[in-house]
């Protein structure tokens, strides 16, 4: 019994608001890093869902999660905690920095969460006037009006009337541009300790070290936003362990879910006490099915075989858009940490990151941009080598297209 009906890629244009402009492929299936369209044509995935599929697609231990949670209980909302949810945010809490967690849906939520805490943090402790947020040019924060304004592009959170007020933006890895904005008034600064849409730029140890000590000086909330980097994307559980400096509030989403929409805040018990009561929440917030995905997602990427996994694997993807490079000269520069990878478009090629992606399609190989001129790789964690080395196989065919 069904009452499907065939469609097409024809049909989003006449039902879906036109916001997105999806390739003219539509997948049906997923195992592990492949993919399959209508068509049953194969694709390899390096694209994970932009950094989601952290266990690439229809995991074992994420399907019977899905399963097993699907037979007990769906949903209860916040007026009962549940099994789930208490064992995800005691296992968040046992393995990072944080005492205290708040779940969400998605990026932008955890986001919105982390910027309303620090707001009433600031203003309780310190006074109505303690509110500006500092965040970076080209960052990328969630498309809720407070996140996209605290994003560092104007073009998305433009053209919507007023913006939550008191944001305002310094430049990414330039200390001098944080100093020459923060005072006593500062609330917090919210960043991506490793811009991801802004292009896969890293900060320097100086620098994100500096934003730290900045913070402690001004008694401002330091907000790491590791939507995209945390679960293991960079190698380690959460960026911020690479990287030596602690946060005081992170949000986490994509991978916590491994292709389940879930996000959470996490902070400590000192700061969390100002959300009390009535303050914030939301309806589907931890619900036990997210949970228990993100449960089982979460147990099987923090093994140390899968995390130093990330750093052998991401080895080989380099290796391998070097000797492509050696090849075509397309690429200026290969960035980014663990599974994050940047392939920026030289002189030659820019603008051309769009046009690439399309060819690698055709090519049987999904990739992402990040801009104009850089290629990003987010595939899952646990792509077998053999995916990777056959997945740039392709991709090198679609860059020989593009050069020739
Ligand atoms: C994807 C992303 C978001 C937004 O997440 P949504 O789930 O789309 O709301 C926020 N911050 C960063 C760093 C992201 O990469």
């Amino acid at each position: 019994m069904s009452n499907h009906f065939p469609v097409d890629r024809d049909l989003f244009n006449d039902v879906m608001v036109p916001n997105y402009a999806p390739s003219a492929v539509i997948p049906v299936r997923g195992k592990g890093s492949r993919v399959w369209d209508q068509q049953d044509r194969e694709y390899i995935d390096f694209a994970g869902g932009i950094a989601v599929n952290c266990l690439g697609h229809c995991h074992p231990a994420l399907v019977s999660a899905l399963k097993e949670q699907g037979e007990k209980i769906w949903h209860l909302s916040n007026v009962m905690t549940n099994e789930p949810a208490l064992r995800l945010a005691k296992k968040l809490v046992d393995n990072t920095f944080a005492e205290k967690i708040y779940f969400a849906n998605s990026g932008a939520e955890s986001n919105e969460a982390a910027l309303k805490l620090a707001r009433r943090w600031a203003i309780e402790v310190h006074g109505s006037d303690k509110t500006q947020i500092i965040a970076f040019k080209q960052g990328f924060h969630g498309r809720t009006f407070f996140t996209v304004t605290v994003g560092g592009q104007a073009a998305y959170s433009d053209g919507f009337g007023p913006k939550p007020a008191d944001v305002v933006h310094a430049e990414y890895n330039n200390l001098d541009s944080v100093k020459a904005l923060i005072s006593d008034k500062t609330c917090a600064i919210m960043i991506e300790p490793l811009q991801g849409e802004g292009g896969i730029i890293s900060p320097t140890d100086e620098f994100i070290k500096g934003v730290r000590q900045l913070c402690d000086q001004h008694n401002a909330l330091l907000i790491f936003d590791e939507v995209q980097t945390g679960v293991g994307r960079t190698g380690d559980l959460y960026a911020y362990m690479g990287l030596g400096v602690t946060p005081d509030i992170l949000t986490t989403a994509k991978a916590l879910g491994g292709g389940f929409p879930i996000a959470a805040m996490l902070t400590t018990t000192e700061i969390a006490q100002y959300l009390k009561i009535g303050t914030h929440g939301s309806t589907y917030g931890g619900n036990p099915l997210a949970c228990a995905v993100g449960e089982a997602a979460f147990d099987t990427v923090n093994t140390p075989e899968v995390l130093n996994g990330v750093k052998a694997k991401a080895q080989l993807c380099i290796d391998a858009l070097n000797a492509i490079n050696d090849k075509y000269n397309v690429f200026s520069e290969i960035r980014g940490k663990g599974l994050l990878i940047g392939a920026v478009l030289n002189e030659t090629y820019q603008g051309r990151a769009k046009e690439i992606l399309i060819a690698a399609m055709a090519e049987g190989v999904m990739t992402l941009v990040a801009g104009p001129s850089i290629i990003r790789f987010a595939p899952s964690l646990v792509i077998p080598d053999t995916d990777i080395a056959e997945g740039m196989a392709l991709f090198e065919k679609a860059i020989a297209k593009i050069a020739s």
